[in-house]
């Protein structure tokens, strides 16, 4: 290739990269007002559920109710919305590897699900060895989204009262993880399936209708950015373990 042609390659990629980032930008404002204008409407619609503006008939309430329910979910996909906005801005932006404490990412990751889990009487149990875990060659802030999403489907996809185990041992070089929940698993048909973009199983929607189907697709992405793998372990109606290798650190 000549080196004018590579010159103005470049330019158009810059160009290219600058129009993504403006449009991210453009849909973080506009959800973000979104967001709010709904947050306020919830308000609204929720001080006449509460009899706050007078008592309602049974017609009035379930008319209303109806309204709610449609507002959350508008909600919960305007935040899904902007949660995938600032991941792919995330996963975009070059590796940075260094030493990563996979411990502290862990217990920051069940601390920002703990909410979540606790209206579903789910615990997360973290077997931290009592040796410790040793330092991995990661991306940090890219490894957390890889945690937050397995941990955030694994109390999604989870049944009430249960249980959620994270475990990690050493393998070689590199690192073990698993995720292990006692949810509604992964059906046949679905196997193939679950790492491609937009993807979601039919159970899955069933039970949670927010999502995206990016969140493994993602996860992946990320996984096998650092050189490891990812894979799962499922049972219809039993459970799920998603397991991903992540190399250790060498100081280097
Ligand atoms: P989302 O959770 O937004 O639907 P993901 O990309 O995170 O998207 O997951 C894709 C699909 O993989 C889910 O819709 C679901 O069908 C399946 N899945 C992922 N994690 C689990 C899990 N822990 N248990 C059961 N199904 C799961």
């Amino acid at each position: 290739m000549q080196e004018e042609e590579l010159k103005n390659l470049r330019e158009e990629n810059e160009r290219l990269k600058q129009t993504i980032a403006t449009k991210a930008e453009m849909v973080s404002i506009n959800v973000h007002q979104i967001r709010t204008l709904l947050s306020a409407i919830k308000w609204i619609i929720k001080m006449f559920l509460d009899g706050d503006l007078g008592k309602l008939t049974a017609e009035q309430e379930g008319l209303l109710r109806k309204a709610y329910e449609g507002n959350e979910r508008m909600l919960g996909t305007a935040s899904e919305m902007l949660l995938i906005n600032k991941t792919e801005n995330v996963v975009e932006r070059p590796y940075v590897f260094v030493g990563v404490n996979v411990s502290d990412i862990i217990e920051n990751s069940i601390f920002d699900f703990s909410g979540e889990a606790k209206i579903k009487s789910v615990e997360i149990i973290f077997l931290k060895p009592q040796a410790g875990l040793p330092q991995v060659r990661a991306d940090q802030e890219k490894l957390r989204i890889v945690f937050q999403n397995l941990l955030e489907n694994a109390v999604k996809y989870s049944n009430n009262n249960s249980k959620i185990f994270i475990s990690a041992k050493i393998i070689e070089n590199f690192l073990e993880v698993s995720v292990k929940d006692s949810g509604i698993g992964i059906v046949d048909g679905g196997k193939e399936k679950i790492f491609e973009k937009f993807y979601r199983g039919e159970n899955a929607q069933k039970k949670e209708a927010v999502g995206s189907g990016i969140g493994l697709f993602t996860t992946r992405k990320i996984v096998e950015g650092h050189g490891g793998k990812i894979w799962f372990e499922s049972v219809e109606n039993e459970g799920t373990t998603f397991f991903f290798t992540i190399p250790i650190w060498e100081g280097k």
